[in-house]
């Protein structure tokens, strides 16, 4: 029977909320707040985010609504809370129901967090019962997106259903007025996963012992393998030369950076030059790797580059690992070899790494899907995404307006996909560079992956991809039935993916797209591309680095003085650039000849080649054994050298600019030198040309994007040059990389407005 007298008092509101509201201790923290202001009602998971009934007093149920958006959960992130008045029930307490599931789920699956203060603490206090327990998490902390099978977010629906609670974690689990109430992944020592060490025949199973032993392995010099996460890491001592070269070795890995998990901000501090900025992404829950000025020289861990990338522990088992007595800092990179994607089931890992690494440190709770550690840099004091992936997917960057879904499959290199369901793009995590079996099949089940969890059916689906015929995602894309598929050229994509970030759909600007490589309208290779237009209208490319032949195919990518013996070839009276100081090897001359014929050859307008070019020029004569590798050897360089005076770069040809590098090397000019004013000059052409464009074309923003932009000394002389222009609107991603793996993003809004 309702009670009348409180009946007469009381009102009642319907309250929707959406956003990142589940998995991350919104329920618990609804009741928390339903005792405070004596409320009645309920709480639920629905599909679409909480739902939540409050009923009481009218100036209680106003208290509860204000406190519900300012004090909600750390990890929380809510985009949109609906409010209805409706008839009071005259209900007598608050109660927390099982989650429903009704019609499609566009519920946000939480990403994976990092440990909390609270669980740090308790898993430091020897009189706790999760002390030293390696999977100790709480409603504020822990696994998400690695361990959920299917929605809801409910234990039975994660990699947790083997293990069943014993009493004492079923009982905070069951109380609401327990952190852990309703945590999914809750366990302890006597009732949840532990970890054990395989270190040749000999298996250490105890948790603590085994973890123990890691941590001395770590501190004499060994590899050690450790499950993380979203996949296994290869660790070992950032401050022991030899270990780092075994690591190298056994890896395949001959140059491209490492990262270093340090022990805390202070030591971060002695590693690299952190700003505010990089101290909040450092210290944020997602935990991403964080690229910034490196302070000293560590030609092992991070070779001819002025950046270094370092992580805070974000797993308990890394805090115990440095408790323990693992050095810091640890470089700690994915457990893989080479160009492979990172390891993450057990068989496999085991697999995989022995032989790269001394001992592997096996957790047994499985890992759902595989999810690198993300990085992400800062730009004009914001977050720039250089690879988004664990703390960050699968969550939405921005909303689109439609209500059929869309799959982008993203471009072939940095692969990331991303779904719009009832409006709300969803970006994967990175997957890698499609071409090899494990990161195809990657690929693929990541696309069947999110439509089965957000229950869509491939033939309902616009599917967008790039409009190059050839590539593995446009292949695949093309053979899953659909309602129609869409191509979109790639450069048109990296711009679209800026303006869909920002919600601009309809903004007229100049977009500036500098990259690698992609299929252009015109059949050529386009990669140096300056457009006008807007996502809704279009774009129309109004100028282009001027075109060159460049020789043979993929391997032009690989090797600089494959794309320099293209460029060259447009230029007269080259000296003989097998000579010093140019010391050329025979792959150029050879190139050279291929372009004389004409034969293997693409015509290109990349400017991700020309800095290789120029690279080759003065000195990067080797292979690149990573995307990107000699530019950032370039930029590198420059960074050594005061700014110098831009090389011409008339209309971004290239000619004279390439001449006069030429003739500074025969008069032996410091490479550092040559290196910084040709950076000089891209920035003066560029600028010269986007000013030219906003004035013919009466636009008054930029956009700039493409792999290129990753280039920091670039990007802030840039930046610095609009600084005298502030009537100019400068927009760059933040969210999604302005790499490849931001290209989902922008193929998703523009093939929506090509329906
Ligand atoms: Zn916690
Ligand atoms: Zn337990
Ligand atoms: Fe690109």
């Amino acid at each position: 029977m309702p009670d009348s007298s409180r009946l007469e008092f009381a009102v009642a509101r319907r309250i929707s909320i959406q956003g990142v509201v589940q998995g991350v201790g919104f329920r618990p923290f609804v009741f928390r707040l339903s005792q405070i202001h004596q409320i009645q009602g309920w709480v639920f998971n629905g599909n679409d985010g909480v739902e939540i009934l409050a009923e009481g007093r009218n100036s209680d149920v106003d208290a509860f609504l204000m406190s519900l958006g300012s004090q909600s959960p750390a990890a929380a992130y809510i985009t949109k809370v609906v409010i209805r008045e409706v008839v009071p029930e005259g209900l007598s307490d608050f109660q927390i129901l099982d989650s429903r599931c009704e019609s499609t789920p566009t519920v946000r699956i939480s990403p994976d967090l990092c440990i909390c203060e609270e669980c740090l603490r308790e898993l430091r206090d020897p009189s706790d019962r999760r002390s030293h327990y390696p999977y100790i998490n709480c409603t504020h902390c822990g696994p998400r997106y690695s361990i959920i099978k299917n929605l809801p977010y409910d234990r039975p629906n994660t990699t947790m259903a083997a293990w069943k609670m014993c009493p004492s974690c079923q009982h905070d689990y069951d109380n609401p007025l327990v952190r852990r109430h309703h945590a999914q992944p809750i366990a302890c020592e006597s009732c949840g996963p532990g970890y054990r060490l395989i270190e040749g025949d000999l298996t250490t199973d105890e948790n603590e012992r085994a973890i123990r032993r890691a941590a001395e392995l770590l501190a004499t010099g060994s590899i050690v393998a450790v499950k993380g996460l979203g996949g296994y890491h290869l660790a070992c001592d950032a401050n022991n030369p030899t270990a780092i070269a075994a690591l190298r070795e056994r890896k395949f890995r001959k140059e491209r950076p490492f990262a270093l998990l340090v022990r805390s901000l202070q030591e971060a501090h002695q590693y690299v030059v952190l700003s505010k900025s990089h101290e909040q992404l450092l210290q944020s829950v997602a935990r991403p790797i964080v690229l910034a000025p490196a302070k000293i020289e560590l030609p092992l861990v991070s070779p001819d580059n002025s950046m270094l990338g370092v992580m805070l522990p974000y797993a308990p088992i890394h805090h115990l690992l440095f408790d323990f007595g693992a050095p810091g800092p640890l470089v700690l990179t994915s457990g893989n070899r080479s160009s492979e994607p990172i390891a993450y089931r057990d068989d496999d890992a085991i697999n995989r790494l022995t032989g790269i690494a001394d001992a592997i440190l096996i957790g047994d709770r499985p890992i759902a899907r595989r999810v690198d550690d993300s990085v992400v840099a800062v730009r004009n004091d914001k977050p720039f995404m250089i690879r988004r992936a664990r703390g960050n997917s699968p969550g939405v960057v921005c909303e689109l307006s439609t209500v059929d879904p869309i799959l982008a499959v993203g471009s072939d290199l940095k692969n990331a996909i991303a779904l719009v369901v009832r409006g709300q793009v969803f970006v994967s995590q990175h997957i890698g560079d499609l071409g090899d079996c494990e990161t195809d099949g990657s690929f693929q089940n990541t696309v069947h992956d999110l439509l089965a969890m957000y229950e869509i059916n491939s033939s309902e689906l616009t599917i967008v991809h790039d409009s190059h015929p050839q590539l593995t995602s446009t292949r695949f894309a093309l053979s899953l039935p659909a309602r129609r598929h869409i191509a979109v050229q790639h450069h048109h994509a990296h711009i679209a993916s800026v303006l869909a970030e920002r919600n601009l759909l309809n903004e007229r600007v100049v977009g500036v797209a500098f990259d690698g490589t992609g299929l252009g309208t015109d059949g050529t290779i386009w990669g140096g591309e300056f457009f006008v237009g807007s996502v809704c209208d279009g774009f129309e490319r109004c100028h282009s680095l001027r075109p060159a032949r460049i020789p043979g195919g993929d391997a032009a990518a690989r090797y600089p003085v494959q794309a320099a013996a293209g460029f060259l070839a447009e230029l007269n009276n080259l000296p003989d650039l097998t000579k010093l100081p140019f010391h050329f090897p025979k792959r150029f001359t050879d190139a050279t000849k291929l372009v004389e014929t004409k034969l293997r050859c693409f015509v290109s307008t990349s400017i991700g080649r020309l800095f290789d070019t120029v690279a080759a020029l003065v000195g990067f004569l080797r292979e690149s054994t990573f995307e990107g590798q000699a530019a950032i050897w370039l930029e590198h360089q420059a960074g050594q050298s005061p700014p110098q005076a831009p090389y011409p770069f008339p209309e971004l040809d290239y000619r004279p600019l390439l001449s006069a590098i030429i003739s500074d090397r025969l008069a032996g000019r410091p490479i550092s030198e040559i290196a910084s004013a040709f950076h000089a000059a891209v920035v003066t052409a560029t600028v010269q040309k986007i000013l030219q464009l906003c004035r013919d074309r009466t636009v008054n923003a930029v956009v700039f994007s493409g792999g290129v932009f990753q280039n920091e000394l670039l990007f802030k002389s840039l930046l610095n040059e609009f600084e005298r222009h502030p009537e100019i609107c400068v927009l760059i991603n933040q969210q999604v990389p302005a790499n490849d793996g931001g290209i989902c993003v922008g193929q998703a809004a523009l093939g929506l407005l090509q329906e």
